[in-house]
């Protein structure tokens, strides 16, 4: 359909996150503006590269679940001498399919939400912008990660970036980026978390959680990692039925099967246990609290619902300013031992006084006023303007992608 503007959004499955950044923001664009945007998402890393750079998500998937073998290869490609020669010896492999992508879509706007589909994909443009081989056109980065993040995300030839947190912009700042690039709304995050929700004890009844109990959320992001059976365990040992407790055990079956064959009853924390879920603003807006690894995603989610955040770990790296995000906040706390975390829920749910009940209270208010719901629907009325458009005035790096109208704009 000629009448659409197309947007080409590149992402790639490393985690989840990146994928639920790039469908939020197709959902929002649907909600925002009908049909009149044509969204493609793609994994450019999967589809339009030749092996080995096609197993990328795979790899990373296998270094991640390794710390040491992670944080080796990201701190040896974070400083920008590394990784610039790095992608652009690499990009000679990929650009022909970041070429192929581009002929398939004809996109009047590219889109990133992954830290490595900056600097190829904004080099293969700017050839093509100079050849005649396509017009001008604007190039986004929607950095999905919440505070410390892989420096390829900034790339100065970008047309915007889009940050969700001033740590972030000061990184942005910090990678040469001009401060008029950079735009800070948020994390993208889903539709479905800025629509209003029923009351918690309707939402309780339809999910068919107990209307009395306090209500602890289980999550390990969208593969279900961490400790998370030994937590049950010690919640379990430590409140046992005065409390419930919802496991959302995402892609990870085992995890769901072995919580499934526990023991149940008097005595016992009233189970919930679910796979993968799509209604997850309605757990946690079912829920008193939230048990998480330090996800991006998940954090944001949680502060848009409003519910203090226990954080029990992370993936080493990027997720690590996560942690003092969160207590710097005061939004939450952060205990790595299944043992202490059961003390920590008992004391904000069951045993706490008056005191700690108006903490846990306030941490919930903060959480609240910290959340961006509206995030992703800022972040999709700028990306419609710049599809609708070029823009001509985001410095020499961004201009060179823009290519010869930039100096006929100029005069
Ligand atoms: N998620 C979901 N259903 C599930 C489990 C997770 O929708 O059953 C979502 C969660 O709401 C969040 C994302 O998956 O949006 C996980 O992202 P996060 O950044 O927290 O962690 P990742 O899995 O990317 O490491």
């Amino acid at each position: 359909d000629a009448d659409r503007k197309r947007i080409l959004i590149g992402m790639s499955n490393t985690g989840g996150g990146h994928k639920a950044s790039a469908e939020a923001i197709q959902a929002a664009f649907q909600e925002r503006y009908g049909n009149k945007y044509e969204i493609f998402i793609v994994d450019l890393w999967k589809e339009h590269t030749p092996a080995p750079f096609n197993s990328m998500p795979d790899t990373y998937s296998f270094l991640v679940k390794n710390a040491f073998l992670w944080r080796f290869t990201y701190e040896v490609t974070n400083p920008k001498l590394i990784h610039v020669p790095y992608l652009s010896a690499v990009g000679s492999f990929v650009s022909r399919g970041v070429h192929e992508a581009l002929d398939k879509y004809h996109p009047d706007l590219v889109v990133s939400v992954h830290p490595l589909m900056q600097h190829i994909p904004i080099r293969v443009m700017t050839e093509r912008v100079k050849s005649g081989a396509m017009p001008p056109t604007n190039f986004a980065t929607v950095v999905t990660d919440f505070t410390t993040c892989h420096n390829t995300w900034f790339c100065p030839g970008a047309t915007r970036c889009f940050v969700p947190t001033e740590y972030c912009r000061q990184l942005a700042l910090g990678n040469g980026m001009a401060p008029q690039q950079i735009i800070l709304h948020g994390l993208p995050i889903r539709p479905s978390f800025s629509r209003p929700l029923s009351s918690r004890p309707v939402l309780r009844r339809s999910l068919g959680m107990d209307t009395g109990l306090p209500a602890v959320l289980l999550v390990g992001g969208g593969e279900g990692m961490g400790a998370l059976e030994e937590t049950v365990s010690q919640l379990d040992a430590r409140v046992g039925d005065k409390c419930q407790v919802v496991v959302i055990c995402g892609r990870n079956r085992s995890l769901q099967e072995r919580l499934r064959a526990r023991p149940q009853g008097p005595g016992h924390v009233l189970l919930h246990v679910c796979g993968f879920v799509d209604n997850i603003h309605e757990w946690m807006g079912a829920c008193d609290t939230i048990i998480t690894k330090a996800g991006p995603g998940t954090i944001a989610e949680a502060l848009i619902s409003g519910i203090p955040i226990l954080l029990n770990g992370n993936v080493p790296c990027q997720e690590e300013g996560n942690i003092p995000y969160v207590i710097d906040n005061r939004v939450g706390a952060f205990e790595t031992r299944p043992d202490r975390i059961a003390s920590i829920i008992a004391s904000w749910l069951i045993e706490g006084g008056e005191e700690q009940r108006a903490e846990f209270t306030a941490m919930g208010r903060r959480a609240k006023a910290l959340g961006r719901p509206k995030a992703v629907y800022r972040i999709v009325d700028d990306l419609a303007a710049l599809a609708d458009e070029p823009c001509f005035d985001f410095g020499p790096a961004a201009a060179a992608l823009l290519g010869q109208r930039n100096g006929a704009a100029a005069t």
